[in-house]
Order: structure tokens, then sequence, then C-alpha cells
């Protein structure tokens, strides 16, 4: 399967499991605006078919905002390095998402029946597994890929060589072990 087909899949694969929770989001208290999640989750993971999806959305944006989202991906990976807990750098100062229409499924599964109030999302018990069993469907769809934090993953994507191989569907985990152990990432094979 090429990489446009994947992308493909997994579109269908978000879409089913928003299809399959729908009943269970209807009393959702989310609303436009609310970044609640953007700012206190401790981590927002991606498999790499996801991060090459907001690659490629980055850079389509015109200048200065492709630059300027490049240097505060470079910047967050200075603030991820040193603390465990920062805002998604995808946020913007009105509290909306750079990338929603890309945004992993990480940030689409997420969602609240109570008020946060600073603590975590109240979602019911069939999401959550729900959410589960998908993020393993999207590792086995991304079965030459990576999983981990999206600032770090995104950063995969700036080595050519990584992208090149990446492309053609090649899987070398040990040839990236330096960088996959500084960055805490995990070949997503491994997971499934
Ligand atoms: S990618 Fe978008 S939706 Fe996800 S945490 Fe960042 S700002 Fe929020």
């Amino acid at each position: 399967m090429d990489i446009a087909e994947k992308i493909e899949k997994l579109k269908r694969i978000y879409e089913e499991f928003e299809e399959k929770v729908r009943e269970f989001k209807k009393e959702a208290v989310c609303q436009k605006g609310c970044a609640d999640c953007c700012k206190q989750m401790a981590t927002i993971d991606c498999t790499t078919l996801e991060a090459f999806v907001i690659y490629n959305k980055i850079n389509a944006f015109a200048d200065p905002l492709k630059s300027q989202t490049k240097k505060k991906l470079k910047k967050e990976i200075h603030k991820r390095t040193t603390k465990s807990h920062t805002t998604c750098p995808f946020l913007t100062k009105k509290d909306s998402c750079l990338i929603y229409e890309a945004r992993p499924f990480s940030c689409r599964w997420v969602y609240s029946l109570k008020k946060c109030n600073g603590k975590s999302p109240t979602i019911h018990r069939v999401v959550f597994e729900e959410a589960k069993s998908t993020i393993r469907k999207i590792q086995q769809l991304d079965n030459t890929g990576y999983s981990g934090h999206i600032t770090f993953i995104l950063q995969l994507f700036e080595k050519e060589s990584f992208t090149e191989i990446y492309l053609t569907g090649g899987f070398n985990p040990q040839k990236l072990q330096k960088i996959l152990s500084l960055y805490h990432i995990l070949p997503n094979l491994k997971k499934v």
C-alpha cells in the first residue's frame, strides 16, 4: 500500500471511530474556543503517518506562518526535553487549532461529559476502549512507522534521509536507535 492509500485509509479509520462513538459524545460539553485539552494534556502523541499529513499541511502554509510554525516547533523540542507538560505548539493565541483538519487521533477522540476545570476530561468507558482499539488500527496501518510525541515525530521528517526511507516503505529502527531513544519514540510494530 503506498502512502496516498494509507492516508485515505487513515481518514476512514477516523470516520469509523466517529460513527461508533457518536451516541456517547452527544452529551459532550466541549465547545469551540475551549482548549483545556490542548493546554493540560501532558502528551499529544501521534504516529508517523499522521505526522506526515501534518508536516505537509505546515509546508503548505504561506510565509510568514510557515517559518513561524517551524521556529515554534524547534523551540518546543527544547521545552519538551526539559519539561513533561507543555501547551501544544499548534494552539493559536485565540485558542484555536492551527492544523485542525489534520490534527492527530489523540486530539480527535478526547471529549468531556463534564466541564474539566483544570482536571482530566470525563470520558465514557466505551469511547475510551474504542479509542484504544483505534490507536492499534492506526499503528497497524503505519506498520513501517513510529509513535511518540507530535513534536518529536514531526522532527523525523526534517531529516530527508528518514523521509525518503519512510515513503518507500523502508523500516530500520536499529539505524535510528539514538534519536528514537532520545525522543522516547517507539516503532509501531513493537506495539501490535
Ligand atoms: S493539535 Fe490542535 S487540537 Fe491537538 S492539542 Fe494541538 S491545538 Fe489542540
